[in-house]
């Protein structure tokens, strides 16, 4: 079997494009035009790549953007007064704090300090908790790109087993949770893999879906595939690669080419996942902007 690769980029233009529809049509009906803020702290070569892709994006579809930078040592009150002050900005709907934070700085309570109404990243506890009990919330980013490609795919996850391979508080934990939630393009039956798990394989083989999560390249290889399952690859991993003009090339967690052998369907890196994070990040940031107006979505 030869997969059929989930064009990420090609959902991500179409998506955005309808983003950008509804930012025009916002602006002409309330007057509004959603901005969103970043911080960035810091200048980790990773970050500041993440943050220009999301002021382009968010230019591109009509959004203001805003980027705040401060030093690596910049301290947690210093930040938290940053928060504070976006929070009561009424011109800024969406706020973002860029991960990870420099020199180890606790990243719990400066994500706890963003306004819910405006955690477009859907990083605060209160939007986590809403996203666990079923309540009207803003999706993690990721996660709800992940549930975006599944149904590009045409998949059905309902009465399926998806193994998801990765426990983190951004990815693997909430597209566990989203995936065995009651409703559409949810209830299956979900394993959750980690590294306590003594053989991931013996869970990945019963699976329709697996949507590997482990920032680890080679994770997950065709021989623990059972055959016709998509596979979603969040994974983004630079490896050196001496034949690019970079000296690296990034690849996912799934060994692509063994992957593609079996399965029925399965996203690339790069041009899978990644570029849908960036997009639901505007979605929710058009999102806020709308709940701000008073306008329905
Ligand atoms: P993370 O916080 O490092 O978590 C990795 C998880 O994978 C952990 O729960 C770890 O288990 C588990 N794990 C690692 N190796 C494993 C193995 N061999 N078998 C089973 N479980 C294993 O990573 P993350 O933030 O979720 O990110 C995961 C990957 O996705 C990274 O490559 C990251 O760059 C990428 N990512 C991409 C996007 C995107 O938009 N494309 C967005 C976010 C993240 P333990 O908990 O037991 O340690």
């Amino acid at each position: 079997m030869s997969a059929e690769t989930i064009d990420g980029k090609r959902l991500a233009e179409r998506t955005r494009g309808e983003i950008a529809a509804g930012v025009a049509a916002l602006a002409a009906e309330r007057g509004v035009v959603p901005g969103l803020a970043v911080i960035l702290a810091g200048d980790n070569p990773a970050s500041v790549s993440y943050v220009t892709a999301k002021e382009r994006a968010c230019r591109e579809a009509g959004m203001r953007s805003r980027v705040i930078r401060l030093p690596a040592d910049v301290g947690v009150e210093a930040l938290l007064a940053e928060i504070r002050g976006l929070n009561a900005d009424p011109d800024v709907h969406g706020i973002l704090v860029q991960l990870p934070l420099p020199g180890g700085m606790p990243e719990a309570p400066v994500i706890d300090a963003i306004s819910p109404e405006k955690d477009v990243d859907g990083f605060t506890p209160v939007n986590v908790g809403r996203m666990l009990i079923g309540e009207d919330c803003f999706l993690p980013c990721t996660p709800h790109g992940i549930l975006k490609l599944i149904e590009e795919a045409g998949v059905d996850v309902a009465g399926r087993h998806v193994v998801v391979i990765g426990r983190s508080n951004i990815v693997g934990k909430p597209v566990a949770a989203l995936l065995s939630r009651k409703g559409r393009h949810a209830n299956a039956t979900v394993t959750l893999c980690h590294t306590g798990t003594p053989d991931v394989s013996v869970f990945t083989r019963m699976a329709d879906v697996v949507v590997v999560a482990a920032g680890r390249p080679g994770t997950l290889t065709g021989d623990m595939l059972k055959p016709g399952a998509v596979v979603i690859d969040v994974g983004v991993n630079r490896v050196p690669d001496a034949t690019s003009p970079r000296g690296y090339r990034l690849c996912g967690d799934a060994d692509f080419d063994s992957c593609a052998a079996v399965a029925s369907a399965i996203t690339p890196v790069p041009g899978g996942v990644g570029p849908m994070t960036i997009t639901m990040l505007l979605w929710n940031t058009l999102e806020a902007a709308r709940r701000a107006a008073g306008a329905r979505s």
